[in-house]
């Protein structure tokens, strides 16, 4: 087959920026949310606390935001617009002063009652099972606690799938790569979510007092997960002990 030969290939800088900055506009990338919201109560309270600080700034400068890192949201985002067909669209809701807003309710066809949907997307193992990813559970049951309801649907998209293509065995079959699609109903008892709630009100008053929350006094919350510092924009900001940079 011949192909046809071009007279030269170039970069196309201008068409990379236009993108970009649309990108960058769409996702609201360095834009300051106004309120504390769910997804600043999971994650490491210093974290929060210095996000908070910045929203007092006239511009911020999380604008610098790498591409690369924008483009990963880009994926998220993108899966979640085609998941999200035929549901109804979360709107955000407040109680006890903290915004929230799910990703959908399930529409009837599924489930006799609204029910609060969850998506998610990761380039985790679909081996993994859904207690592996404890931070969508903890964002599941905040939204459960808010819509007054004990439980809620997870849609998990693994974009890499369970990487058996990367294995021996998957390269020796010359498996291609798979996603996959894992969905989780999540119950919770009103207990837990009761006690769950309680800590999502303390968090929130760590990350808007005027202090800045020590390690020695939240060992268990700066940081929540460990994986999360290897991501933090913030860590060099507010002389983090345990933020590295690069
Ligand atoms: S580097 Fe880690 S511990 Fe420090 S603020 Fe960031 S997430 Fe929290």
């Amino acid at each position: 087959m011949r192909v046809p030969e071009p007279l030269s290939i170039t970069h196309d800088d201008e068409l990379y920026e236009t993108i970009m900055s649309r990108m960058r506009a769409k996702l609201g990338v360095g834009t300051i949310r106004e309120g504390t919201h769910v997804s600043d109560l999971i994650y490491c309270v210093l974290k929060g606390w210095g996000k908070k600080q910045l929203s007092y700034l006239p511009t911020s400068p999380l604008d610098s935001e790498e591409d690369d890192q924008v483009l990963v949201w880009v994926v998220g985002r993108s899966h979640e617009d085609i998941f999200g067909a035929g549901m109804i669209k979360g709107q955000p809701i407040v109680k006890d002063g903290i915004v929230g807003t799910i990703d959908w309710l399930e529409d009837a066809e599924i489930s006799a009652e609204p029910t609060v949907v969850e998506a998610k997307s990761t380039r985790l193992s679909s081996a993994k099972w859904l207690d592996e990813m404890p931070h969508y559970i903890a964002q599941g049951a905040a939204y459960c606690c808010m819509h007054e309801t004990t439980g809620c649907k997870v849609l998990v998209f693994h974009i890499n799938g369970d990487y058996a293509h990367q294995t021996k065995d998957g390269k020796k079959k010359k498996l291609p790569p798979r996603a996959h699609l894992r969905t989780y109903d999540v119950q919770f008892s009103e207990e837990e979510l009761a006690e769950w709630w309680d800590e999502m009100t303390k968090r929130k008053g760590i990350i808007e007092g005027e202090d800045k929350p020590l390690i020695e006094d939240w060992p268990d919350l700066i940081p929540v997960f460990e994986f999360e510092c290897g991501y933090c924009q913030i860590g060099g900001l507010v002389n983090c002990p345990k933020w590295k940079e690069g």
